[in-house]
């Protein structure tokens, strides 16, 4: 399947950068909308090995539609939440170092703004590095089913947010294909880290 093996070179590709670390992330796409079928990366497998094969089948409910005996990832609600509130073709959810740092540093705040910087630019629709994006940070939680509710409820807030930050926790991002849905990842953490870069050697905390 085209779907399981873009998944799971993207998935290598994000672990090779220390995004998915320790089992840690989650990768899904939609091979078909009608009725819904999302390939979803298998919970608790190392991200720099899976294999397409491993990729699970899932229902509109999160529910194993393939011939699989895994588990699918705890947080398949809310790859499911974005596919039907956005439209996303894709969504990528990794644990980086800086997108973790800063995610608990601006919770305070509510979100991460970022402006003014010329990577904005590969953001779908942003033409101009006077762009201001705000990446909302939701409070993490294990309870999926409340979580799920509170990510619809920040994604209709913020309709043009390219993703989303969980506190202490990971960056979600997604898009009309997979390339976008990657292409935003990277555009997303490469930002984080700069912010973050930039605030150790000004010596800030906040
Ligand atoms: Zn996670």
């Amino acid at each position: 399947m085209e779907v399981a093996s873009g998944l799971a070179a993207v998935a290598k590709g994000f672990h090779a950068r220390g995004w998915l670390l320790g089992t840690s992330g989650n990768l899904s796409a939609v091979v078909q909308r009608e009725p819904l079928r999302l390939a979803m990366s298998p919970s608790g497998v190392d991200k720099g090995e899976l294999r397409p094969e491993q990729l699970l089948s899932i229902d509109e409910n999160g529910k194993i539609v393939s011939a699989h005996d895994g588990k699918p990832s705890d947080e398949s609600l809310l790859h499911l939440r974005i596919v039907k509130d956005r439209g996303a073709a894709a969504v990528l959810h990794t644990h980086s170092v800086w997108n973790t740092i800063l995610s608990d540093l601006y919770a305070s705040e509510g979100g991460v703004t970022i402006e003014g910087y010329e990577m904005l630019k590969g953001l779908q629709g942003v033409r101009t590095h006077e762009h201001t994006e705000f990446l909302p940070i939701i409070e993490n939680s294990q309870e999926m089913p409340a979580l799920a509710d509170r990510v619809g409820q920040t994604l209709s807030k913020y309709d043009g947010a390219h993703g989303f930050l969980l506190r202490r926790h990971g960056l979600y991002s997604w898009g009309q294909t997979l390339a976008e849905a990657r292409r935003h990842i990277e555009i997303l953490e490469f930002l984080l880290e700069t912010m973050g870069r930039t605030l150790r050697i000004k010596g800030k905390t906040s």
